[in-house]
């Protein structure tokens, strides 16, 4: 792979963690807080697959299963994204890299432009809860704010508390059945990934089973430390 966009002292860090421990929620919040840019291969896989590109439509029914994108596809839309010139700022990567095959890819990308992995943050939460969370979610179709039904329901029901809009959108994978099998997906092929960033120096393990806030003042903590 050829070297990312970003500049050598833009901050590049990794949220790791299972379905529903919050990365999305929480990458918004830094990349509010702290001018960095939230990557989600997640979304950038959905809107490939809404677009109807090739990628998407090999994807589709893979993401409809739980399983995982094919490290050939993922690493060819990441790469696409970091070159675009907002990752100047520097990155949050939600979602990636999910593999050890990607991780080394990661590694190898960002070598090659002289760059370095902040922190990989490891936000540490129980399977039962995730399902829970999983179930309950949606995002506001206008602006992508991220909903609840318990823990953080729109203050008008079914309008987005930050741009008004009533179209509310629920992820054809968030069912219990697709859940299972990306939280299988998730222990076989990412967890190990905390081992791996552990060996680099680079893990940093959060608790991430109590309330928004309290883990975005926690993460906010981290990431003014490891951007220093
Ligand atoms: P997410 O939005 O991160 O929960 O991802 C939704 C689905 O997209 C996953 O269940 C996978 O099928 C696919 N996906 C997202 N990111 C990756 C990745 N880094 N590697 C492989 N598949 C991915």
């Amino acid at each position: 792979m050829d070297g990312s966009n970003v500049p050598d002292a833009a901050p590049v860090l990794i949220l790791l963690g299972p379905p529903g421990a919050g990365k999305g929620t929480q990458a918004r919040k830094l990349e509010e807080g702290f001018g960095l840019v939230q990557l989600s291969t997640g979304d950038l896989l959905r809107a490939a697959v809404a677009a109807g590109t090739e990628a998407g439509k090999q994807a589709k029914a893979v993401m409809e299963s739980g399983a995982l994108v094919s490290d050939e596809i993922v690493l060819a839309i990441l790469k696409d994204r970091l070159a675009e010139p907002d990752c100047a700022k520097g990155v949050i990567l939600d979602g990636f890299p999910r593999t050890t095959v990607q991780a080394e890819a990661l590694d190898e990308l960002l070598k090659a432009s002289g760059q370095r992995i902040n922190a990989a943050i490891s936000l540490d939460v129980d399977d039962a809860e995730m399902v829970t969370r999983i179930a309950g979610r949606f995002t506001c179709g206008g602006c992508g704010e991220g909903y609840h039904d318990t823990f953080k329901a729109p203050v008008v029901a079914e309008t987005c508390d930050k741009c008004g809009s009533t179209e509310m959108v629920r992820r054809a994978d968030d069912n219990a059945e697709t859940v299972a099998s990306r939280l299988e997906a998730y222990h076989a092929q990412t967890a190990p990934l905390i081992d791996y960033y552990d060996g680099k120096g680079a893990l940093v393990r959060v608790d991430a089973m109590g309330d928004i806030g309290a883990i975005a003042s926690d993460l906010g903590a981290i990431v003014s430390r490891v951007s220093a």
